[in-house]
């Protein structure tokens, strides 16, 4: 029987989970992590990468890695790589496979189904973008669920009957979210949603980006924002950007921390190293803004579901960027009470869900989850208006009707204009899509009248359907051509282009598992070395050479990347080490 996987597509990690034995579990890469880094490169020579071999060549060739995907989605947007252009929702795929391809070495079985997480406040087209990403990938997307939404049903899966209301304060890589859910005996029902599509830990990591070019601007008199040359101007940002996030993950646990980047710029034959330190209180005032920016949406949530702080009963954090104090700070000081702490904020998504997969496959209890439209749903009318179809917070899936009345006589066309938001005037809201409604009866003016339908699915995408009233017959509806959908055919193109490419996935994951072996080998090798040599661990000196010169064969095996040579070494030096942990 075919798995169902859950999957937590994230901006900057993804990870991937399936019920297995009764239980949630996350499924582990071939490094043996759970999280993955959602970052594809392209090699010179062509082959894919992703994961963390993708992330480890970004330095090296930025040009050819793509990291925060998830951004792009939904837009029209295009990646060009070398000759080639790719679409978001190509790269997404790219991710997914990888996904696919890990769990299906886990499971041992073929994974063709999937469900994949989006934020809450995801639109219309980001949702669409995110499910043919999915299918690209070759899985059948059985449904596309609420990061909040999910990590609400993993809170919830074990707590039983209870009635409570849940704050899910969900800031991540590239997208920040509030849910409110209510759960009761099993159901869950969202009862508002808010958010906001582009605030994220990327826009942390920019500040503080910002701030080191500052300081080296004063110190060294270079502008590291201005380097002539295109290609090393983009490898000096790649550094500055991970070093930003590494220094922005150390002050979530530590007061100061340095930031080191030698050689960053070489004038002449002379290198300029960049060396700065970094409070956490500098870091604060570089980010306080961006922190104070999701107070509003706390509120909104909050208003919009008729709710006072003090009538939540558990508040959940999701997202790795809640580690971070001050975040912590403002929802206590919102909520007047602390988040729960023994959630976990990367992990809890994923398994949502693989609950949700669970409960699709038949394997877990069944448990209710009724999700909210996150935007106002509604068409253009005259002088730029928007006319509301459905409200916000509408319980989905949900359909309203609208009546067309024919303008002209004779008429046999009309175009529907679709949005998403929340504002008055159509021009401010997003455009889902201009839709031409063919085959109307012509009639006098007036005369003819349309019905439209409006749906929301259960993943919060909408549908468009007419039926002429007098004939009761469906009439046909063509979205006009808009880059940020795929079409069919293009959906089903790419899934062949990714499929093509199984192959050297394969491949390159088993490169990279044997690498990443090689390398936790060579540490332990090293430091049983530096144990013997100092005396720590009683091994006599011949047998200390020994195991350097193994540490040296791995080395130069690792130099070559001459895998069935690295195995052979691994099996031997862990057998070495096994011999001395006692
Ligand atoms: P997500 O993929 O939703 O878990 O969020 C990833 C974001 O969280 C990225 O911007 C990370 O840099 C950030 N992040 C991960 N761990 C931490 C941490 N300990 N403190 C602050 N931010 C973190």
């Amino acid at each position: 029987m075919s798995q169902i996987v859950g999957i937590d597509l994230g901006t900057t990690n993804s990870l991937v989970a399936a019920v297995i034995d009764g239980k949630p579990t996350l499924i582990p890469n071939e490094r043996g992590k759970f999280i993955t880094p959602s970052v594809v490169g392209f090699t010179d020579t062509g082959e894919l990468l992703v994961g963390e071999p993708a992330k480890n060549q970004a330095v090296a060739n930025p040009e050819r890695t793509v990291t925060s995907i998830k951004r792009l989605m939904g837009t029209d947007r295009r990646i060009v790589i070398g000759e080639k252009e790719y679409s978001p929702q190509e790269i997404s795929a790219v991710i997914l496979k990888k996904l696919k391809l890990d769990a299906e070495t886990y499971l041992g079985s073929v994974v063709n189904e999937a469900i994949i997480t989006v934020p809450a406040y995801f639109t219309d087209a980001q949702r669409q973008a995110t499910k043919d990403g999915g299918e690209i990938a070759g899985f059948k997307v059985e449904r596309i669920i609420n990061e909040p939404t999910a990590a609400a049903l993993a809170y919830g899966f074990d707590k039983g009957g209870e009635a409570r209301t849940i704050l899910v304060y969900d800031l991540g890589g590239g997208t920040f979210d509030v849910s409110l859910i209510r759960m009761v005996e099993g159901a869950f029902k969202v009862l508002a949603t808010t958010g906001n599509n582009n605030l994220g830990g990327d826009d942390f990591d920019y500040r503080v980006v910002e701030y080191l070019i500052e300081r080296f601007k004063d110190k060294e008199k270079i502008d590291l924002k201005n380097i002539p040359d295109v290609s090393q101007q983009r490898a000096i940002l790649q550094r500055l950007k991970e070093a930003a996030e590494t220094a922005k993950i150390d002050l979530s646990s530590l007061l100061e921390t340095e930031v080191n980047l030698p050689f960053i710029y070489t004038e002449g034959e002379e290198p300029v190293h960049l060396h700065e330190t970094l409070t956490r209180a500098k870091y604060e005032e570089l980010v306080r803004d961006l922190v104070e920016q999701t107070q509003q949406p706390i509120h909104l949530a909050l208003s919009d579901a008729n709710l006072a702080p003090e009538q939540v009963d558990a508040i959940i954090l999701v997202g790795g960027m809640t580690r971070t104090p001050m975040v912590q700070r403002l929802v206590r000081d919102e909520m007047g009470k602390e988040a729960l702490k023994d959630i976990n904020p990367e992990e809890c998504v994923a398994m949502g869900a693989a609950i949700q997969a669970g409960i699709k496959r038949g394997s877990l209890e069944e448990f209710v989850v009724v999700d909210v439209a996150p935007f106002t749903l509604g068409i253009e009318t005259e002088g730029d208006k928007f006319s509301r179809i459905v409200p916000r917070n509408t319980a989905i899936p949900c359909s309203r009707k609208s009546l067309y009345r024919t303008t002209v006589d004779g008429q046999t066309e009309a175009l529907i204009h679709v949005l998403q938001g929340e504002s008055d005037k159509a021009s401010q809201n997003e455009s889902l899509g201009e839709f031409i409604l063919s085959e109307i009866t012509p009639a006098a003016r007036g005369d003819s009248l349309v019905e439209v339908f409006f749906d929301y699915d259960v993943n919060g995408i909408v549908k468009i359907t007419a039926k002429d009233r007098k004939t009761a017959q469906g009439k046909s509806i063509t979205i006009k051509a808009s880059k940020k959908r795929l079409t069919t055919d293009e959906v089903a193109h790419a899934q062949r282009d990714v499929s093509r490419h199984t192959g050297s996935m394969l491949a390159q994951r088993e490169r990279s598992k044997v690498l990443y072996e090689a390398e936790s080998t060579l540490k332990d090798l090293t430091l049983l070395i530096r144990a013997g040599e100092k005396g720590e661990k009683k091994i006599d000196s011949i047998e200390i050479s020994r195991l350097s010169e193994m540490a040296n064969k791995i080395k130069e095996a690792l130099k070559s990347e001459d895998l069935s040579l690295l195995e052979e070494h691994i099996e031997k030096a862990t057998g070495l080490i096994a011999d001395y942990s006692y």
